[in-house]
């Protein structure tokens, strides 16, 4: 299918961007990579009178590190994060997480704060924000808010973003420890995750485990976890509460089966790893 007649607009800065926002509200998407959302138009499950396209907005495409988080400008592609030289080191999540982003094509497009705003529960890198304990910058005409991941992502695709609001930057916390591990169920490399668990240790036993695909958003839980035996439990206690739900690649009760035996497994290797 093709996309229904839309207006393209390319604005030069963020004001501008918020502004066409403003007067078109929900009438209008914002365009970054278009991975999503290129078929989103063609399937018309998205109808938008206007896009506006703020891939090429300089001012939004940085990576910096701010206090004790590393800030990222919503032009900023996943490939220019994957290879932003500090990633291993501020972000050790992200360094294991971007490789399972769909596909080195779709990384040089896709960027991270889009990924962020479609809100697919399968998908790492809201996963790795909700683990982290991240921020969502978001823009508007009325103003910028900060919004926690956890208050951010709110269902299946389905955000705490007003429609005129642009999200201008994803805050990703630095860890002072490397003691993380990930790992994902796909049917194939590249492929959006069944399942996927991230773990990272805070200190001593203490651990943050996040969770996709099992439930409508990422789960994320804290434990202090000093045995094989309590790993095994804890994800026990998880399958159960999240349910899972079955779509075309996976029932509800292969996700929990995953769960139980992937999770303890992730949570060993966090704890093994070296701080
Ligand atoms: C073959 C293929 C495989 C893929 N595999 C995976 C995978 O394994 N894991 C995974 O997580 N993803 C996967 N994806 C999706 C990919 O990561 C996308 O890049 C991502 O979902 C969206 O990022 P984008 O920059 O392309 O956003 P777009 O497609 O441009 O936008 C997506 C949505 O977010 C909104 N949006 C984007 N940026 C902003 C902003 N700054 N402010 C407000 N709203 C905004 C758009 O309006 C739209 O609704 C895959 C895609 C393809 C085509």
């Amino acid at each position: 299918m093709k996309p229904r007649r839309f207006d393209y607009v390319r604005p030069d800065s963020a004001d501008e961007a918020v502004a066409v926002l403003a007067e078109y509200g929900d009438a209008a998407s914002v365009l970054a990579g278009g991975q999503s959302l290129m078929a989103m138009l063609n399937l018309r499950v998205a109808e938008p009178a206007v896009l506006i396209d703020i891939a090429r907005l300089t001012e939004l495409d940085y990576v910096r590190i701010a206090g004790d988080q590393v800030e990222v400008g919503a032009a900023v592609t996943q490939t220019r994060l994957k290879d932003w030289p500090e990633l291993a080191d501020q972000l050790p999540l992200l360094a294991a997480v971007l490789p399972f982003v769909g596909h080195f094509q779709t990384r040089n497009k896709g960027t991270v704060c889009g990924s962020i705003a479609h809100a697919d529960p399968s998908s790492e890198i809201p996963l790795s924000l909700a683990t982290l304990g991240g921020e969502v910058v978001l823009r508007s005409q009325r103003g910028t808010r900060v919004l926690a991941a956890s208050e951010f992502q709110r269902g299946m695709l389905t955000t705490a973003r007003e429609p005129d609001e642009l999200i201008t930057a994803a805050r990703f916390p630095i860890l002072a420890t490397k003691r993380v591990a990930f790992r994902e169920v796909a049917r194939r490399h590249g492929d959006f995750a069944i399942i996927a668990v991230a773990a990272c240790v805070k200190g001593g036993s203490a651990v943050t485990v996040g969770i996709g695909g099992v439930a409508d958003r990422p789960a994320v839980r804290n434990a202090t976890i000093n045995s094989a035996a309590a790993a095994k439990e804890m994800f026990e206690q998880l399958a159960g509460e999240l349910e899972g739900y079955d779509d075309i690649h996976a029932s509800a009760r292969l996700r929990r089966d995953l769960l139980r035996r992937v999770g303890p497994v992730v949570v060993e290797e966090a704890l093994r790893c070296a701080a």
